[in-house]
């Protein structure tokens, strides 16, 4: 991605440092919810209760507020791929905001965009939807329009998890969150919210709303995909950066997770979508470049 001498958006928050003065939130699974905690942290929010990563990450996340965090701005020594990754994901946000800028307003929704905030972490961290851990992988909390990332998940991803390694990867992974963030200026994360409550009420199977989830992540994908064809046809994107998104979606399809963290794929519990599905929708929002194919809802 071409990104040295472009405009950085301000609504990046740097919050590196600021470790949790007591015991850190605990979690298991070290890094499950990968790309989209959203749907557990929201469920968890408005008291759903357990979800389908229940069984993965732990209730206590929510249920624990962090400890007070001790504020030690300043102390935080970054390294010199973190300080790169800092710079090239503050110019990501800021075509994100012109991206949703430009085709929010102009959709069938006809929509004002309301940029979101962006808080780099490392450790643990205070949201308006709970306390975090940042094992849980990269997330967006709706109720602070924020995306939450730890810089080092970029190493999770291409280290741990073998994507593609380059900048690109992170871009989508931003690009997919700030694709959350235009669900619920969209209210489709209501919508959501809304059967998960008809699953607590036992009006829906945790099956069949497992698919609504999986519709809601492919659909921030193909968000992200529009984003990248926007970067595309600015110029910005540089010869890789689609094989390296690509790669990316792969390594957290649910069937790649499953396959490597429990041996073996239950399709019943996907909540994301397979590697195959994520990369479709992906490579959708990329050639419509547009809200109009949009509906990953369609036939469920
Ligand atoms: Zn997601």
């Amino acid at each position: 991605m071409k990104w040295e001498g472009r405009r950085k958006s301000t609504n990046v928050n740097d919050q590196r440092g600021q470790f949790s003065s007591g015991r850190r939130v605990a979690l298991g699974g070290g890094g499950i919810g990968i790309v989209g905690i959203v749907i557990y942290l929201l469920v968890s929010m408005l008291g759903g209760g357990g979800g389908n990563l229940g069984d993965i990450l732990s209730d206590a996340v929510i249920n624990q507020p962090a400890q007070q965090q001790s504020q030690q701005q300043g102390t935080y020594t970054e390294t010199a791929q973190e300080k790169e990754l800092m710079a090239f994901l503050s110019v990501a946000l800021a075509d994100i905001e012109d991206t949703w800028g430009k085709i929010l307003p102009a959709s069938q929704y006809k929509t004002a965009y309301k940029e979101p905030q962006m808080t780099i972490y490392t450790g643990a961290i205070n949201t308006a939807c709970g306390a975090a851990d940042s094992g849980v992988g990269p997330f967006y909390c709706p109720g602070d329009h924020t995306i939450y990332l730890d810089l080092s998940f970029y190493n999770t991803l291409t280290q741990k998890y073998g994507a593609k390694e380059g900048d690109f990867a992170m871009v989508y992974v931003v690009a997919h969150e700030a694709g959350h963030h235009v669900q619920t200026l969209l209210g489709v994360t209501q919508q959501l919210n809304a059967l998960r409550q008809r699953v607590a009420q036992g009006t829906m199977s945790q099956t069949e709303f497992n698919r609504y989830s999986v519709a809601f992540e492919l659909q921030a994908d193909y968000l992200a995909g529009v984003v990248a064809r926007y970067m595309q046809d600015r110029g910005y994107l540089e010869r890789g950066d689609l094989s390296e998104a690509m790669s990316a979606a792969a390594v957290v399809g649910d069937d790649a997770i499953q396959k490597r963290y429990q041996g073996y794929v239950d399709p019943d519990t996907f909540n994301h979508g397979t590697s195959a599905q994520r990369q479709e929708w992906f490579k959708r929002g990329f050639e419509a470049g547009d809200l109009s194919q949009w509906d990953t809802f369609q036939g469920l």
